[in-house]
């Protein structure tokens, strides 16, 4: 079977390849289980070593990376550069994590109580389109570092940096069959991987929906499950903060990468006795987003990744929620969709409580910091957010109470390389990035050793 990869601004075919079925997915996992013992027993510092070559090797190829993610996902260059930086740094980070796989030792009665961090073994790592490297990288550096050997599944609409990274991790020196890259459809390969007798864990990311049959299937063998899921996330603008600055910041935070981002601040919530004034602000900011070619360096917002899914975004439209204001798009080929903003709308529309993953925003107004909790709360998903405030002390009272896995005060990022990243309630389970990364691509091993005749 071939896999015809189409370009999202031009919707031209970008690349034809093979396409991978159950038996190549078989065969993938009987080669990474065949290269774990001896990945498992080169010492922590060539691990490491070797790690850190693949880092120097991606650096080296940032921009032909940056070039082809950017067409093939349909995202602004200055964007995929700065993807291919983190990807970069993550593969450098962990290239250190392998000598610092600490254990405890345990007082214990009658010998000496110690703890090892093993490796788990095959794991399978199927992640999606909206960060294809990015997010592969997230989970392919800690498993390895761990001395896991891995399947990593694309997603069927951007392969090709995967591909990519396969080739560029050999030639760094990575032993054959430690990492291998399969293409194939999730129905099929990526149900093989999750159900497969010799795959140890499955590492997610993706739909809520899908994640669910994940950890389902996973369930029948025991298998290890870290997912990493949707998003409705809440940007909390409170009148006592830098209104300008958090309408500054709104647009990106729910428009950038076309929306398609489980971290979008999709809602925001705007204390009622502002919320003219930030809308005036916010509609400035949108109407000024440029919208268009990828390659371009001045592009802020790229097109949306296919047909079918503009199709679904544009269905929040009809809805009759009001539309407050639209940016612009390009016409013509490419899957265009200009960025919307919803408001003021209920927090029961349809549109405030489904992930949209698409430039759609909805303002939310609010009364007093009580009711910003429990809308900021009301949905099944916990990802990320934000509060914005000048009260240090309401910020962080506010950001106990709220049920979600990354939050940011006065800022919109929710994800650098040293610090935790996952989700409250359907957002997921496991956090990814940092040392707390290596927890899920390890088992505790106790070894007691007995030093005294008993
Ligand atoms: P999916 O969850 O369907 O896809 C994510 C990955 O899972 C892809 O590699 C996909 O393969 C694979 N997959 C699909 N079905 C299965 C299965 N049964 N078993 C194992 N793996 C499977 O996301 P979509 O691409 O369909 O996007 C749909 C919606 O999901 C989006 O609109 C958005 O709301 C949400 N989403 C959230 C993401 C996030 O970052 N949290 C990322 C992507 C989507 P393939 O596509 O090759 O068939």
């Amino acid at each position: 079977m071939t896999l015809t990869v189409i370009e999202p601004a031009t919707e031209l075919v970008l690349a034809e390849l093979p396409q991978a079925g159950v038996e190549q997915a078989d065969a993938a996992v009987a080669r990474a289980k065949a290269a774990f013992p001896g990945w498992r027993a080169v010492t922590p510092r060539d691990r490491g070593r070797i790690l850190g070559g693949l880092a120097d090797a991606l650096d080296a190829q940032l921009e032909a990376l940056a070039q082809l993610e950017a067409r093939n996902a349909g995202k602004p260059i200055g964007d995929a550069r700065g993807e291919m930086g983190m990807v970069v740094e993550t593969f450098r980070y962990y290239a250190g994590a392998p000598e610092r796989l600490l254990g405890d030792t345990i007082p214990v009665a009658g010998g000496i109580d110690m703890t090892f961090r093993e490796p788990l073994g095959v794991v399978a790592l199927i992640v999606p389109w909206n960060f294809p490297l990015t997010i592969a990288s997230w989970k392919v550096a800690p498993a390895l570092a761990a001395g896991n050997t891995v399947v990593l599944k694309p997603a069927e609409l951007t392969p090709l940096t995967a591909l990519e990274l396969e080739r560029i991790a050999v030639a760094a020196g990575l032993p054959e069959g430690v990492l291998n890259v399969v293409v194939g459809p999730g129905r099929t390969v990526g149900e093989r991987l999750t159900s497969h007798p010799d795959v140890a864990k499955v590492a997610f990311t993706g739909s809520t929906e899908v994640g669910r049959r994940v950890a389902e299937a996973a369930a029948a063998s025991i298998k290890r499950v870290t997912l990493e899921l949707g998003g409705k996330s809440a940007s909390i603008v409170f009148a006592d903060a830098d209104i300008e600055r958090a309408a500054a910041a709104a647009p990106m935070a729910v428009f950038g990468n076309a929306g398609q981002d489980c971290c979008a601040r999709s809602r925001i919530l705007v204390e009622r006795s502002v919320l003219d004034p930030f809308m005036a602000e916010l509609e400035r900011h949108v109407l000024a987003l440029r919208v268009g070619d990828p390659l371009d360096e001045d592009t802020e917002i790229g097109p949306l990744i296919s047909s079918s899914h503009r199709e679904t975004v544009a269905s929040f439209l009809s809805d009759g929620a009001p539309v407050a204001f639209r940016g612009s798009a390009p016409e013509g080929p490419g899957y265009w969709f200009a960025p919307t903003v919803l408001g003021p709308i209920d927090s029961q529309d349809r549109a405030a409580r489904e992930e949209i993953f698409g430039p759609i925003a909805c303002v939310i107004p609010f009364t007093g910091e009580e009711e910003a909790i429990r809308l900021a709360n009301d949905t099944i998903y916990g990802l990320s957010g934000s509060i914005w405030t000048r009260d240090g002390a309401r910020a962080l009272r506010v950001a106990r109470l709220l049920d979600t896995g990354v939050l940011s005060i006065n800022s919109n990022t929710s994800v650098r390389v040293t610090t935790p990243f996952g989700g409250f309630k359907q957002s997921g389970v496991g956090r990814e990035l940092g040392p707390h990364a290596l927890e899920h691509y390890t088992e505790v091993k106790n070894v007691y050793y007995a030093t005294e005749a008993s």
